[in-house]
């Protein structure tokens, strides 16, 4: 039987290009890597996919879920629920795929508790004032709640340091080799 892979989490204030980092590398044969899909709440964006970035729910069901013991994590984030499914990561893992959460802090710290081995890292972007030109980039969402992704982006920045590794996205193709080495070392150091 395969080793079971490892659980990957890979925080940073809404804004900071984690998607676009993940994107890089997520489909590296040699990091074996599979993409946790969440459960979210929140409206789908444009260009996005039922299942691919999201599993959209209404509260009802997430909240239904919640109380069968099907997430792993979740939280409410600027007015929604998002959360980790539970079995499909247990699934991956056992089949001795790497699996990545890209989740927010206090998901995060959830995980920890419960996988204390969990492989964790955070993105920083190279300056907080850049991160605003990002998140306002956007445009797909009302002036209030870019001010509060903004104030939940400085509260985040805070407990970066609870994380093992901090990557500056500074440029993406360096993050995204940063973040292989990274996994690469776990890989290793499991066999
Ligand atoms: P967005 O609405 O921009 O897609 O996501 C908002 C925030 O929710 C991001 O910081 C993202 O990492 C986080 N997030 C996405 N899925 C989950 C999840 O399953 N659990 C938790 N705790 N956070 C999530």
């Amino acid at each position: 039987m395969a080793d079971k892979g490892l659980l990957i989490v890979i925080s940073g204030p809404s804004g900071v290009g984690k998607g676009t980092v993940i994107k890089q590398f997520i489909n590296d044969p040699d990091l074996k890597l599979s993409y946790s899909v969440s459960m979210t709440t929140r409206a789908m964006r444009e260009g996005e996919k039922e299942g691919v970035n999201y599993y959209y729910v209404s509260r009802q069901e997430f909240e239904d879920t919640i109380n069968n013991g099907g997430l792993l994590e979740w939280t409410e984030f600027v007015g929604n629920y998002y959360g980790t499914p539970l079995a499909e990561v247990e699934r991956l893992r056992n089949l001795g795929r790497n699996v990545l959460l890209e989740i927010e802090v206090d998901g995060c710290m959830q995980v920890v508790k419960k996988i204390p081995d969990a492989l964790t890292i955070f993105i920083v972007p190279p300056s907080m004032k850049e991160l605003e030109n990002r998140i306002r980039g956007r445009k797909s969402e009302p002036e209030e709640i870019v001010q509060q992704r903004l104030a939940k982006a400085q509260k985040e920045m805070e407990v970066s340091g609870n994380y093992r590794y901090i990557v500056c996205n500074d440029d993406v193709e360096l993050a995204a080799d940063i973040i292989r080495v990274i996994i690469r070392h776990h890989m290793a150091k499991r066999v």
